[in-house]
């Protein structure tokens, strides 16, 4: 690696860096890319820590990143699938209304999932939700047949994959630690060598804005890490869940409800809550970081978040302690649901950014300085718009660069 000059360098081998790398590497083949990822293996954080859904683009702000890039994003990695053999199901998903107060959010999100483009959507009342989830308990349901589950982790590694057969370089076990400009050129240094980069683009995920401040860059934001806990179901549970079933999202909060998912691997969770972590990678409860923590509480967006969301946050924190509330949650969903049902499961940590007034970002950040491209929010539905985000950042890269 020592020394070694290069056209492109993206830091980060997570599904986003992977995707915009194979998709430079088609567009652009003039160009030397290299891929720089801190792990020893690729896809270890968000892209391997998350629940494996494919959403179909409904949630979404008519407009915004997050709907043109899912709606694209779904159908392109459909295509992709199927040409990589990459297992995948679209087995559909409910979002199930309990209590009539949430009948006018429903039919909201009809309209926006409409306005987004989503084919095929349908309220459905309960005797058709019976067929549908024959378990679940609501007074009317979105039903979004074309939503699906994947291996994200997967669908990563056939992008890196795809990268390297056209000449790319991937670098594991290499965290940039230090990013000096000098004319024309950027140094990455990594404990395995330097690389020199005309540009680079910086995929970072948990640690986006410390990759950025390292070039310099004003950063408007602040990563805070928020940790998704979820549950497993027991085998001889499983039938309680055909595919994907969601309660009406909470419009105060960017997170989607804890939530029942089939994955592909064959296993069903219940989850995830969202709780702050006191780690950027922290996916156990004890995990904690003092530099990160300091960090948050020299934000001052980190404080007026605290204010705005105290009573949410307390609230999932509570429940990540308390089984029994977990349970009761779910149970608004599916009642035959037992606390013998469910065992322990895996986490995953959400990088979530911060605006300096607290404001929790929704959409899709991308900016673009000079040099370098950076992603400064990509939460979910990141990983089902992956191709479409990469399209993106290669679209800005091949006309800036
Ligand atoms: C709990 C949870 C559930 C989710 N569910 C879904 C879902 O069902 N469907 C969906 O579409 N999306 C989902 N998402 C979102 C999705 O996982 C993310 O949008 C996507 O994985 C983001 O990919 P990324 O490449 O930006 O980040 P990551 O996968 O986190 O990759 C970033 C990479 O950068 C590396 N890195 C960081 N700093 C450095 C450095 N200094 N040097 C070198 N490398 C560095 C990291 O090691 C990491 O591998 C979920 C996320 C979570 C956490």
């Amino acid at each position: 690696m020592e020394s070694s000059q290069y056209d492109i360098v993206i830091i980060g081998g997570g599904i986003l860096g992977l995707s915009t790398a194979m998709q430079l590497a088609a567009r652009a083949p003039h160009w030397k890319v290299a891929v720089l990822e801190k792990e020893d293996e690729l896809a270890t954080h968000q892209t391997g820590h998350n629940s494996g859904v494919m959403h179909s683009g409904i949630y979404y702000r008519p407009g915004s990143h997050k709907a043109r890039f899912c709606v694209a994003g779904l159908n392109n990695l459909v295509d992709f699938c199927n040409e990589n053999e990459i297992e995948y199901e679209q087995c559909g998903k409910v979002i199930v209304a309990i209590e009539e107060s949430e009948l006018g959010r429903l039919k909201d999100l009809h309209e926006r999932g409409a306005a987004n483009g989503v084919p095929d959507l349908e309220l459905v009342g309960p005797e058709r939700l019976k067929e549908i989830e024959p378990h679940v308990a609501g007074i009317q349901a979105l039903y979004a047949p074309h939503t699906g589950i994947v291996d994200f982790t997967k669908v990563a590694a056939a992008y890196a994959n795809r990268f390297q057969q056209a000449g790319g370089d991937i670098f594991t076990g290499a965290p940039v630690q230090k990013i000096t400009r000098s004319t024309g050129s950027v140094a990455l240094e990594t404990p395995k060598g330097t690389l020199q980069a005309k540009n680079l683009i910086n995929c970072g995920g948990l640690h986006a804005d410390r990759v950025a401040a390292m070039t310099g860059e004003d950063v408007p934001i602040r990563i805070i890490p928020f940790r998704g806990e979820y549950y497993t179901l027991r085998p001889e549970s499983h039938h309680l869940v055909s595919g994907l079933i969601y309660p009406v999202p909470d419009p105060q909060f960017p997170f989607l409800g804890v939530h029942f998912t089939r994955n592909i691997k064959g296993h069903v969770e219940a989850g995830p809550n969202a709780v702050l972590a006191l780690r950027r990678e922290g996916y156990r409860k004890r995990d904690f970081n003092l530099s990160d923590n300091l960090g948050n509480l020299a934000y001052p967006g980190f404080w007026k978040m605290a204010l705005k969301y105290w009573k949410i946050g307390l609230g999932e924190v509570y429940r990540s302690y308390n089984k029994r509330v977990f349970l009761r949650d779910l149970q608004r969903l599916l009642p035959e649901i037992q606390d013998s049902d469910l065992a322990g499961g895996g986490s995953g940590v959400r990088a979530q950014a911060v605006a300096k007034d607290g404001s929790l970002l929704d959409d899709f950040s991308i900016i673009q300085g000079n040099d370098a491209i950076h992603v400064l929010n990509a939460p979910s539905p990141g990983a089902t718009s992956s191709l479409a985000i990469g399209e993106h950042i290669a679209d800005l890269a091949i006309a800036a660069f």
